[in-house]
């Protein structure tokens, strides 16, 4: 491991990202030079600009620079999940008990995917219709349902393998407005449902006829249907504990820095734990398939990797936490399977859970330091803020939002980071 750290990932696409796009001229996109050409930049003060404190006290500067927040940087996965894990965690409907579904698929379908990642959109919408037919089936009624559902096209080895990791409410809204429990559902039918949604959704999809050959393979090959499964017990209670769970299923970057164990210019030493044998494993691959295996789980830009389905849908779901509040059974007091949600955490907090320090006290005399400009890469400086003064007519303007009134003489201006 030694001299191993999140550089070494840098390293390795300084080193070889110009030759590899020139064997795979398919990664020479703006897309992914975009993407490649942030992780590189992230957390440069002068290519990604800064924020700049200054203490009203001794006059020391800190200057914090902007990171790249992309899902494919090691240095900002950490708050990526964090901040991703909140989210989610405010979008739980309170009272409801969630379950984790996963829907896999066979080997030798993943090719479609990895061709046309525009395929990638229908998938998750054939994860959602699926569930929904599966509790419509096991309730006999039709049900209004909720899922989260997140892509995950990473395998534990980096391999691609597309598959969906689902919060999915165990029941759902009946037709005579009634939430109805859904504990049981039966794997065979759950296997075979999925068969059924994912191969109508190729055939639906793919325009290449090729693909009637490997939906009939799928059909031959698998009579009991595709590998869906609900991971054993009711997902941890807590709305954070809960989104957190769940992000430990999709650890942003396929290889995150703790498992790079050698690099030396020409190849690359990994380990994974395998998902059946549970041991771990050790792969060592040449730069360029190592760089190869990376990339391909990054995905069109703008693509949404969670998406809200039914009663978690962006419109409704406000509109559904109230109504389930008057519907949901709340009379057995601290109901285990329920949460709560908790606020997401500021950046200042973050910061000091990051770095162990306040951003905001001078590190010299320990006294409040305050914002005195935004530097920006292609604009410059963004705003000079005078310090001892108060302008709050200027930080309305540049939209930050101060957390409480600012005496004269303690200014503690809170930002949100304009790239967050
Ligand atoms: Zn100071
Ligand atoms: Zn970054």
């Amino acid at each position: 491991m030694e001299g191993i750290d999140k550089n070494t990932f840098k390293q390795i696409f300084y080193d070889h990202w110009d030759a590899f796009k020139q064997f795979n001229p398919r990664f020479d996109s703006p897309d992914y030079n975009n993407t490649i050409q942030k992780m590189l930049d992230c957390g440069d003060p002068e290519k990604m600009g800064f924020v700049q404190y200054r203490c009203c006290n001794c006059g020391q500067i800190r200057r914090i620079a902007f990171t790249c927040k992309s899902c494919f940087c090691l240095s900002c996965a950490k708050v990526y999940t964090d901040r991703w894990a909140d989210f989610i965690g405010r979008r739980l409907l309170p009272g409801v008990t969630y379950r984790h579904v996963v829907l896999t698929m066979p080997e030798f379908l993943h090719i479609w995917f990895f061709r046309d990642p525009a395929l990638l959109s229908p998938f998750m919408r054939a994860g959602h219709a699926c569930l929904k037919d599966i509790l419509n089936t096991c309730s006999g009624v039709k049900l209004d349902i909720g899922n989260i559902i997140v892509l995950q096209t990473a395998g534990r080895s980096g391999h691609y393998n597309p598959h969906l990791h689902i919060l999915m409410t165990a029941g759902g809204i009946d037709p005579l407005e009634q939430w109805k429990s859904i504990s049981y559902i039966p794997y065979e039918m759950m296997h075979r449902k999925w068969q059924y949604h994912l191969l109508k959704m190729l055939r639906d999809n793919v325009s290449d006829p090729t693909v009637e050959k490997d939906i009939d393979r799928a059909w031959k090959e698998y009579p009991k249907g595709f590998v869906a499964f609900l991971q054993p017990g009711e997902v941890p209670p807590g709305g954070q504990g809960l989104a957190q769970y769940l992000a430990k299923y999709v650890v942003s970057p396929p290889i995150s820095v703790r498992r790079i164990e050698r690099y030396d210019g020409k190849s690359v030493r990994y380990w994974y734990r395998d998902h059946k044998t549970k041991q771990i494993e050790h792969e060592t691959l040449p730069v360029l398939r190592f760089i190869g295996r990376m990339v391909q789980h990054i995905l069109p830009k703008g693509f949404h990797r969670i998406r809200y389905y039914g009663l978690h849908g962006n419109v409704r779901y406000k509109k559904m936490r109230e109504q389930l509040t008057n519907i949901i059974p709340t009379h057995i007091p601290d109901d285990p399977r329920g949460y709560r949600v908790l606020p997401a955490k500021p950046f200042q907090q973050r910061f000091f859970e990051s770095f162990g320090k306040d951003p905001l006290l001078c590190p010299k005399c320990d006294n409040d330091m305050s914002l005195e400009l935004i530097s920006h890469p292609k604009y410059g400086t963004i705003k000079k803020f005078l310090l001892f003064e108060e302008l709050p007519d200027e930080r309305q303007a540049v939209g930050i939002a101060t957390g409480r009134t600012i005496h004269r003489s303690e200014r503690l201006v809170q930002i949100p980071l304009p790239f967050l």
